[in-house]
């Protein structure tokens, strides 16, 4: 029998409204659907293909305001945060609008013919969405599988469907065919485990726990289906002493406690070389209390709640067992309120050091020279993320080549950009997401020899 789940506000702790989960008929029926699909999407005209996308780019321009209310009133996302992720949305569509006209093969010289490559669509993609980021992490799963020619069934958390839902309700009113597109709300382990035994999904591209995604990886060997992992990180923010101090202070707390800190790119560790530590903390100090943490539907908030009670017990678990340095402040209830932290830490086995958070709390430590930086940064499990911060363009290359993570900037804390490949080292996950060969993970290679004869 379908249940139901009860959407709730995280900034008041109120009730929004009840969101029906698809059993285990409803999420085959569905999967189903999609296969069914699937031929006639593959053969659509790659020029067809991509003027579908960019209507749908078109009418998620248009409702960009809608998807930002429901945001801010599901997730507890600023305005701007907001704003900004149903606008990328709209720019992932975009721009994998053009990749149904540039799915390039290779034309390769052998003897006695040709040889020519094709990058086939695989079929059903099934994608598992995670409740910090629902819109952007679902549009980086689908546009590009879209425009690959497959069909694709996209379950969102549970906690946060509503702008999924939405999305796909637009999909349709752009044009896309029935069952090309189909948003499944429901439980993981109902809806999202399907994804992964029905053998109709050929893919499963999964973003969030690391503990979920092994779990993911393991159940789809049985069918040696295909994977995408984005997964959890610890990422370092390498602040040398040789650096513009002032800047690297004052963009830290936004690296860390942007959503509240429930970003897997978290710069929640800063390494700080000794001699600069001192004025860096000092500097850090009044950025993280100029914080403001306000209602989201106030448009001046720069951070939100947590996203559940929960997510507040785990975050609340993890400083009390920490000596806090210094906090930014955070409304009293009601709403999952918890304010900008910063721990100072000088054990690299302290649990703070080594797990993901996953909420505004950052932990400080010195390092001694370029060598142990790198080793204290690579000394985690995770590798998604990171940033250095130096003048010296040397050290930058040399810090940036030695630290094992897959997204690193310099003198700036950016992680995605849609025109750009992002995905984790180590237990961070596997393959990538965005960029110019996003499409090709929704694909399998097909070599055709044509004889001369
Ligand atoms: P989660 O793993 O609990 O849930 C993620 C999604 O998986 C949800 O839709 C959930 O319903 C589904 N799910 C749960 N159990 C499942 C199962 N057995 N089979 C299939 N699907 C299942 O993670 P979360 O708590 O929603 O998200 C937080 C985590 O996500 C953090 O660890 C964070 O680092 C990670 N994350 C990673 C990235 C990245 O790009 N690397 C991005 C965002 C979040």
């Amino acid at each position: 029998m379908t249940s139901t789940y009860t959407v709730v506000n995280p900034a008041t702790a109120e009730a929004v409204v009840d969101v029906a989960m698809a059993d285990l008929v409803e999420t085959d029926a569905a999967i189903e659907r999609a296969a069914e699909a699937f031929p006639a999407w593959r053969d659509t005209a790659p020029g067809e293909k991509a003027r579908l996308l960019r209507r749908f780019e078109a009418v998620v321009d248009d409702h960009v305001e809608d998807l930002d209310e429901l945001e801010v009133r599901n997730s507890g996302h600023t305005w701007g945060n907001a704003t900004w992720e149903a606008g990328n949305v709209r720019d992932v569509l975009n721009y994998y609008s053009a990749a149904p006209e540039r799915l390039l093969g290779h034309q390769i010289p052998v003897a006695g013919g040709i040889d020519v490559t094709f990058h086939e669509p695989l079929g059903v993609v099934g994608i598992i969405v995670p409740w910090n980021f629902p819109m952007p992490i679902a549009a980086w799963g689908f546009a590009p599988a879209l425009a690959a020619g497959n069909t694709v069934v996209l379950k969102p958390a549970e906690l946060t469907p509503l702008t999924a839902i939405r999305l796909g309700e637009l999909a349709i009113e752009a044009g896309l065919p029935e069952g090309v597109f189909t948003v499944i709300p429901g439980k993981g382990s109902v809806t999202g485990e399907r994804f992964v035994t029905h053998p109709a999904v050929r893919k499963v591209c999964f973003t969030g726990s690391t503990a979920v995604g092994k779990r993911i990886m393991a159940g789809a060997a049985d069918q040696l289906k295909r994977v995408t992992l984005e997964l959890g990180g610890k990422s370092a923010n390498i602040v040398f002493a040789d650096a513009d101090l002032a800047k690297a202070a004052a963009s830290a707390p936004a690296a860390v406690f942007d959503n509240a800190g429930q970003d897997c790119c978290a710069r929640s560790r800063i390494l700080v070389e000794r001699s600069a530590y001192d004025e860096f903390v000092s500097l850090l100090e009044p950025a993280v209390k100029a914080v403001k943490v306000l209602d989201p539907s106030d448009r001046s908030s720069e951070m939100g709640p947590l996203i559940s009670a929960g997510q507040h017990a785990t975050v609340k678990g993890y400083v009390d067992a920490a000596e806090i340095a210094f906090a930014g402040s955070a409304p009293d209830g009601p709403g999952f309120w918890f304010p900008p932290t910063v721990v100072l830490a000088d054990d690299p086995a302290a649990t703070i050091w080594r797990e993901e958070v996953f909420g505004p709390v950052v932990a400080v430590m010195p390092f001694d020279d370029e060598a142990h930086a790198v080793r204290l940064a690579n000394d985690t499990e995770f590798g998604l993320s990171g940033s250095i911060f130096t003048r010296d363009v040397g050290r930058a290359l040399r810090v940036s080549r030695a630290v094992e993570a897959g997204a690193l900037s310099v003198n700036s804390h950016s992680s995605v950009r849609y025109w750009t490949p992002f995905g984790g080292f180590k237990q961070s996950g596997i393959g990538r997401e965005l960029g110019p060969d996003a499409p090709h993970a929704f694909t399998d290679v097909k070599n055709i020899f044509i004889s001369n004869d």
